[in-house]
């Protein structure tokens, strides 16, 4: 014999045990236990919805309740809009073996008449939901991930091989503000590698170059070139304004100058170095890690450390490292996985040997260890002995 709705329903009511929204509110307020599950389409849980609440429209539902909802001894509250999808979706679930799941009657209309608590997610434009819906389909992501990725301030210093690669790449994912110090212009040897500029910007400043190409990419992203050198005198006023550091610097004055600030001023640096066919990438976290002190105490003697200028560089090296510090810092931003904190990753291409190191912080370290003698910024060109290294 067949089935009506009703029959269903009536079934439906006779297993599942059903609380009102007021119910519902005096539950979650006793305890924090509870998982508050949404059932109804995207669009619908968009405009608002409970709290805390997980979405998983009803026609996902059994495709993905098992990798949403893992324990299956769970206490559950499902709801819909008026409470018919949920107790349908709690009958189902209670099929496939879940223990405690309750549907609210009246659903979501009812607990909004109520006047509880309810929150809107961030509204996405029709184009950013299109340019972002590969991101919108990693649970890690989602529209919650991009919009920490978007509301995200991220400082690049340097728009060379490193900062390129980087920034195109943070460019595209939707990271809402890139900050680029560059003092530089575009040069043609740089073209082999720093893929933000083009043959038609030689001469141009690299922060406008950099600018143009990742508005051009995605309008999301707000660029602000700081064409400048960064130095002891501006740096702390300059990175006071961003969440995370990527450092692309070629230098290592600046490398110093970026490790001290960052961590006086308590901002992770994603840092990343190239020499020839090596390269190597790693996360300086203050409080979390070591920091670059912590590895080099004592920067090279100036002969010993050539630049790309000098030394030639394999023009796509710094673009799998860059590459990498971009990942390591969209990691930060939506808090998932994890980062290279303590950790260095060594990566030869000649020999396509990837290593990855353990780092200890250096109790004796100047800046991060237990009895630090450096508490504010140094003159760096001295420290690395440029001064007089140049008068010579
Ligand atoms: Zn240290």
């Amino acid at each position: 014999m067949s089935k009506t709705f009703k029959d269903i329903m009536d079934e439906a009511r006779s297993e599942i045990k059903e609380l009102s929204a007021a119910e519902v509110q005096n539950l979650l307020e006793r305890d924090g236990k509870h998982i508050v599950l949404d059932v109804r389409e995207r669009e619908e849980y968009r405009e608002g919805h409970l709290d805390g609440a997980v979405s998983l429209p009803r026609g996902f539902l059994e495709i993905k309740v098992e990798s949403t909802i893992p324990d299956k001894t769970a206490p559950v509250i499902a709801y819909c809009a008026g409470g018919t999808r949920s107790l349908l979706a709690a009958k189902v679930m209670k099929e496939m073996g879940y223990q405690n799941v309750i549907s609210m009657s009246g659903g979501y209309s009812a607990w909004k008449t109520a006047g509880y608590k309810w929150v809107q997610d961030r509204q996405f434009t029709q184009e950013q939901a299109t340019r972002y819906s590969r991101h919108f389909l990693l649970p890690e992501v989602g529209e919650e991930g991009q919009a920490k990725l978007l509301d995200a301030k991220v400082l690049l210093v340097g728009a060379g091989g490193l900062g390129s690669p980087a920034a195109y790449y943070l460019g595209a994912a939707g990271v809402g503000t890139l900050g680029i110090v560059d003092n530089d212009v575009v040069d043609l040897s740089n073209l082999q590698r720093q893929i933000l500029h083009t043959n038609d910007r030689i001469g141009k400043p690299k922060t406008e170059s950099a600018k143009q190409t990742i508005q051009a990419l995605n309008p999301d992203v707000r660029v602000v070139p700081y064409q400048e050198k960064l130095t002891s005198q501006n740096i702390m006023h300059i990175i006071k304004d961003y969440d995370i550091i990527v450092d692309g610097c070629d230098n290592f004055p600046t490398r110093y100058l970026v490790n001290d600030a960052c961590f006086l001023a308590k901002k992770p640096n994603v840092h990343g170095s190239i020499f020839q066919f090596e390269g190597q990438a790693t996360v300086f976290y203050p409080g979390k890690g070591p920091c670059y002190r912590c590895l080099y105490p004592e920067p090279p003697p100036p002969d010993m450390a050539p630049s790309c200028q000098e030394a030639g560089v394999l023009g796509v090296l710094p673009g799998l490292i860059g590459v990498i510090q971009a990942l390591e810092t969209i990691k930060l931003i939506i808090g998932k996985g994890d980062p290279l904190v303590g950790k260095l990753l060594c990566f030869n291409t000649l020999g396509m040997d990837i290593n990855t190191l353990t780092l200890k912080r250096d109790p004796a370290c100047p800046l991060c260890g237990e009895k630090p003698t450096i508490h504010n910024l140094i003159d760096y060109e001295e420290f690395c002995n440029l001064r007089t290294a140049h008068a010579a």
